[in-house]
Formats: structure tokens, C-alpha cells, sequence
């Protein structure tokens, strides 16, 4: 990592903060990484980040091997996920659904399914287990096997 924006066009802002140098020999200059950063710790903001995306993302792609050449798919059996529902005047205990579309399940559930034991101690209610732990909790419940 490095304390620059990583977008070369990032002094092509002129914004005042740039500015740099003594009367007669001023100049622009990247911006520095403060505490909030775009794309992964690399830009100084979102516009830097889209700037350089637009340049090398392709590249980046194809230099990584990572171009993919099918369409990625989730299958029946790992389509499970839990969804959080809040809303005005929505009853709490219909708070968490086990979902899973595909099969055409839609089972309410309790919080302390829905959440890690972390998750609720932090009281994030909006949180929830990941997929994988919801297959785990279909299976448990036995609408899986
Ligand atoms: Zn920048």
C-alpha cells in the first residue's frame, strides 16, 4: 500500500487542497490517503476509484486470470439465506425469514437462529447469518437435507 491516491489523474482535480509550492512555482499534487479511502485502501475518492477502474479494470481481469467465460450460478440446494424484514408496525416475531426462492420456502424464524451469538450481543438486529450457515439451518429444520 502507499500513502498516494493511486489514480494519476488525481491532481487533474485542481481542487485548493492540491496546491503546493511558493509564489511563482506552485503546483498540483496527488492527494494523500486520510482515514477514508475508495477501493480497497487505493483511492482518495470515489471519482479517483472510477477513474481508474474505467482505465485498467480490464486489464486487471485478464492479468489475474479471473475473466469468467460462463454465467456463475447458485444452485437449488445453496440458494439459502435469511432476510432481515423491518418495517413500521411489523410484528417482531416475523422479524427473520429462512429463505429460499428457488425452492419456494419462506419459513419465519427466531433471532437466535437468525443471528450468530455475536451478532445479537452487539444487538445489530439487522444482521444476519451467511448463506452457509443458513443451508446449515435449513438442514437443522429439516426443510434440507
Ligand atoms: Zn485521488
Amino acid at each position: 500500500m502507499s500513502e498516494w491516491c493511486q489514480n494519476k489523474k488525481c491532481p487533474e482535480k485542481k481542487t485548493s487542497g492540491q496546491i503546493r509550492g511558493s509564489k511563482g512555482a506552485k503546483y498540483y499534487q496527488s492527494n494523500r490517503l486520510g482515514s477514508y479511502t475508495y477501493g480497497g485502501g487505493n483511492f482518495c475518492t470515489l471519482q479517483c476509484h472510477n477513474e481508474w477502474a474505467e482505465q485498467y479494470i480490464s486489464q486487471a481481469i485478464d492479468t489475474l486470470g479471473i475473466r469468467i467465460h460462463e454465467p456463475v450460478k447458485i444452485n437449488l440446494d445453496d440458494a439459502w439465506y435469511v432476510e432481515y424484514k423491518y418495517g413500521y408496525g411489523l410484528d417482531e416475531s416475523y422479524r427473520y425469514h429462512l429463505r429460499n426462492k428457488l425452492k419456494g420456502i419462506d419459513r419465519v424464524i427466531t433471532q437466535q437462529q437468525a443471528q450468530t451469538p455475536e451478532q445479537i450481543a452487539d444487538d445489530y438486529s439487522w444482521q444476519t447469518i451467511n448463506t452457509t450457515q443458513a443451508k446449515e439451518l435449513a438442514i437443522t429444520l429439516g426443510l434440507a437435507s
